[in-house]
């Protein structure tokens, strides 16, 4: 083999440490390491090739190159100290805290205004003496239609509006089922609230397919139209926190009541004058009641002889959008952060 020159061994090592040079991270620095110096490296196979050479050349070019590979180990110890140096500012720059930054804020979370209403009106009948009682979502015909004097061929089925699900069975279209379900297992007398969800396919300003009634119930033997009429004018003006508000009881019908009433007061917007609310009547529909009908109170065993009852019911968003001037009911399910922290 002929022997290396000097300059050549020179622009050897200048080669190299461009290369070094390039290496901007530490494992472009790692890659040339062993370009160079590794079991393979380009360092390396030349000081196995000094083997082929004369001895005199084999000192002197193996002297040059021991020289270069230590200048290399120790530029490559250099550059790599700095590059982690570079690595952990970078670290600490991404990891840094900055605590004149405003804080996130963690929303305090509040109650929905429909539950609100729903909540403040059971509390009320609660603290009148009532029970609470809870009945399913999905009903079946019987305890949704049929036991509530709306057998099969009935008119009155048509204005529910309902969703049937397989098997014959329905989403409840008012949370009366519960009435029927609470006798047929406690009898009477019974005094109870049923509050929840109750479905019907219907949805514009004032209806949505799921809304929320509450209905109360008193069944003993002296359950009468004037005790209805005393509990429900004292409930509606302690909802609408107005000792003096009119109250008037309406004739109406209702298939499960006999007789049947609608109950209006006097319009809190614009106090009987008349106003958009209100239809210009001054007077706004709030609920419906009347006495048990004798066909309900035998549909669970109780004789209509010796039993009667009273019934009543309202549903929640209504009497919410009234006590919050909320004219589309939509808004309340809509989700709208803003519109629902208004009611804070
Ligand atoms: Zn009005």
């Amino acid at each position: 083999m002929q022997a290396i020159s000097t300059e050549e061994l020179s622009s050897f090592k200048e080669q190299c440490l461009r290369e070094l040079e390039k290496a901007s991270n530490l494992e472009m620095l790692e890659a040339v390491r062993v370009g160079l110096l590794g079991r393979k490296g380009a360092v390396t196979q030349r000081l196995h090739a000094l083997g082929d050479l004369a001895p005199e050349q084999r000192r002197q070019a193996g002297a040059v190159l021991n020289a270069i590979k230590a200048e290399l180990q120790e530029a490559i110890a250099l550059r790599r100290a700095a590059l982690e140096a570079q690595a952990l500012q970078e670290k600490m720059r991404e990891a840094a805290l900055d605590v004149t930054l405003p804080g996130r804020g963690g929303g305090v979370g509040m109650l929905h205004p429909v539950r609100t209403t729903l909540w403040r009106i059971s509390d009320y009948f609660v603290s009148r003496g009532f029970v609470m009682a809870e009945g399913p979502e999905v009903e079946d015909d019987f305890h949704n239609f049929a036991a509530l004097n709306m057998p099969a061929d009935h008119p009155a089925r048509a204005m529910h509006d309902t969703f049937y699900l397989e098997n014959g069975f329905v989403l409840r279209t008012h949370t009366s089922p519960v009435q029927i379900r609470y006798l047929e297992s406690h009898g009477s007398p019974a005094r109870i609230i049923a509050a929840g969800r109750v479905f019907r396919r219907d949805s514009d300003l004032t209806h949505t397919p799921m809304f929320h009634q509450v209905e109360g119930l008193v069944v003993d033997q002296q359950a009468n139209m004037a005790d209805l009429f005393g509990e429900l004018e004292a409930f509606l003006r302690h909802f609408f926190e107005d000792v003096n508000l009119d109250v008037r009881f309406r004739p109406s019908y209702f298939p499960f009541t006999e007789p049947s009433a609608e109950v209006d007061v006097r319009c809190v917007a614009c106090g009987g004058k008349g106003c958009r609310i209100c239809k210009q009547s001054g007077w706004l529909e709030v609920l419906g009641c009347g006495m048990v009908h004798p066909n309900v109170l035998s549909h669970v065993g109780l004789c209509a002889d010796r039993h009667q009852g009273y019934a009543f019911g309202l549903g929640v968003e209504r009497l919410a959008m009234l006590v919050y001037a909320v004219s589309d009911l939509r808004a309340f399910y809509e989700n709208d952060l803003l519109f629902l922290a208004s009611f804070r």
